[in-house]
């Protein structure tokens, strides 16, 4: 659509006889109209109507309000029955993997051995001899019985293919005989600290599953994509982005190489979801060096900060626990890499202080959140009082006494509620009922005052920030045992959900100026949902579709 310009002559109300100025009135380049707009602004959480011009919302009203900004060339979307709300903003995924996963072998549906090992066994038909199986996302406790696989149901359907594939939480994968043979392990291989080689029992030999800092051993045996292949993976994800509503994330990235990709679509106008890029913890005195202060970039690319991890996940038994698993006596978690010694993080994290760089750390058990907040009390303590916003990502097991905590140091906790109706099927078997009042406690978190930031750890959970939602308002299990909520103690409300997904994740990047809320002056990132998800029974919001997502004024779905 062409754009045209009004002039208005006006004149001073006192004066009617002379021209007091001239002034320039341009029209909206995209209206929304007569409908419900949940705004997120605390100041009118509700509207009728929204202006755009450019990339930035130009008013915020009354249908009225906005119909006088609509000039010939405005591009007019009728509300209706439909409800506009801020972009989605996910604060947690692994995005540049998601894409690759996409493009690869799913594993996450194989309810079965069988199904596994034929997914397995068609892709290594249409790879050539030496490329590798790799990501997956599989789900052993979605088999039945659940049991973990091994290296021997696959090794017979791909000889000549190294596989590598993944749990969906990223902290197991599945070897085959031949990727364990270019790693070097064998029934001798001692497990890395902060990582285990599971080996049978009766043989010694590995069963092919190796866990967090033990993956290792095979992941550096993997060439690296090219990066053609990288911009692929990036423009799948971008695309599962638009569809899903999600206008900005915060990439998780295990490196620094994610940049040069996310810059290449920037500069050919391909970016369409906003990133705020996390690189590990590691580059801290890289950082430091170049003076560069978090965040940095612009408003679709930026760099956020540094991510670090304390433990492992609930799934693979590495999260860090005080007292041990209920199913299993012997273990009660791990120290991640990061964490070994333990002094090291706290080192890293003062480096980090000291240059002024924001950090997001993955702690999952109530012990690491513990041990990771001792670290944050100690730094903040020493270096005084400073607007840092960090994170604690998952925030997943916590004491009652580290949530006070987290809220008075002002740590916000980046949790994903899918993970709790995902993991509630089984959560209660792994650490008992005591652990699970305070597990993805989201309305303690709220109660004492800590800002939730939510996001999917996608490809964890899926990008799709319904889902979400959906799950922080019901926490009705996937598997329909807990019809009234898995520990319903802890839903929140439907808005106090949205804002996790909105103005949160913006504050979360010191962007609560600028987006996470449909407010004049703001980055025009909308998403029209097919319903008004306040109107519908809360069980029904599961239903609710993306209708339209707009980015900076520009709809990138459906396009
Ligand atoms: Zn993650």
């Amino acid at each position: 659509m062409k754009k045209r310009t009004w002039i208005f002559l006006a004149f001073s109300a006192g004066t009617l006889f002379l021209p007091a100025c001239i002034k320039v009135r341009a029209m909206a380049d995209l209206a929304l109209l007569g409908g419900s707009v949940w705004t997120g602004d605390g100041g009118r959480p509700w509207a009728e109507a929204v202006a755009v011009r450019g990339d930035r919302i130009v008013a915020v009203g009354t249908s009225k309000d906005i119909r006088r900004l609509i000039g010939r060339e405005t591009m007019v979307i009728d509300l209706g029955k439909t409800l506009a709300v801020p972009g989605f903003i996910d604060s947690h995924t692994h995005f540049l993997d998601g894409g690759f996963a996409l493009l690869s072998i799913r594993l996450r549906e194989a309810k079965s051995r069988d199904d596994f090992v034929a997914r397995i066994r068609d892709k290594a038909a249409e790879l050539a001899k030496g490329e590798w199986i790799l990501n997956g996302d599989w789900d052993h406790q979605q088999f039945d019985p659940p049991e973990l696989p091994s290296r021997d149901w696959i090794d017979a359907v791909t000889p000549e293919n190294p596989v590598c594939v993944n749990r969906h939480d990223g902290h197991m994968v599945l070897a085959n005989s031949l990727a364990l043979k270019l790693a070097g392990i064998t029934a001798r291989t001692p497990a890395p600290a902060g990582g285990e080689i599971l080996k049978d029992p009766r043989t010694g030999e590995p069963t092919g599953i190796l866990k967090d800092a033990a993956m290792e051993l095979v992941t550096r045996q993997i060439p690296g994509p090219p990066f053609g292949a990288k911009l692929k993976a990036a423009e799948a994800a971008l695309r599962l982005a638009s569809e899903n509503g999600v206008t900005s994330t915060h990439d998780m990235a295990y490196g620094t190489g994610n940049l040069t990709v996310y810059r290449e679509l920037l500069d050919s106008g391909k970016l369409t979801c906003r990133i705020f890029l996390y690189v590990p913890i590691v580059e801290v005195e890289a950082f430091s060096r170049l003076s560069l202060k978090t965040p940095f970039g612009n408003d679709f690319l930026k760099i956020g900060g540094l991510k670090g991890f304390v433990d492992g996940s609930l799934g693979s038994a590495t999260a860090l626990f005080f007292e041990p698993y209920t199913d299993n006596p012997n273990v009660s978690g791990l120290f991640h890499p990061d964490m070994i010694p333990e002094s090291l993080m706290e080192q890293r994290i003062r480096a980090a202080d000291a240059a002024g760089l924001q950090v997001a750390v993955h702690a999952i058990g109530d012990r690491a959140n513990a041990v990771l907040l001792d670290i944050f009390e100690k730094v903040i303590t020493q270096n005084g009082p400073r607007d840092r916003r960090w994170r604690i990502e998952h925030a997943q097991h916590l004491r009652l006494e580290d949530m006070g905590r987290m809220a008075r140091l002002g740590i916000i906790a980046s949790v994903q509620p899918y993970h709790a109706i995902d993991d509630g099927r089984w959560a209660e078997q792994k650490i008992g009922p005591e652990r699970c009042r305070t597990t993805y406690a989201f309305r303690s978190l709220l109660d004492k005052g800590v800002r939730l930031a939510a996001g999917s750890d996608w490809t964890v959970a899926p990008l799709d920030p319904l889902a979400g939602i959906y799950a922080a308002v019901t926490r009705r299990t996937t598997d329909g045992k807990h019809p009234e909520g898995w520990y319903p103690e802890q839903k929140i409300s439907l808005e106090e959900a949205l804002h996790a997904y909105t103005t949160n994740g913006a504050y979360t990047e010191f962007a609560e100026m600028s987006k996470g809320m449909i407010k004049e002056g703001f980055l025009a990132d909308f998403v029209v949902l097919d319903r008004n998800i306040f109107e519908v029974p809360i069980e029904k919001i599961v239903e609710a579709r993306v209708k339209t997502t707009i980015v900076g004024g520009r709809i990138v779905f459906p396009n």
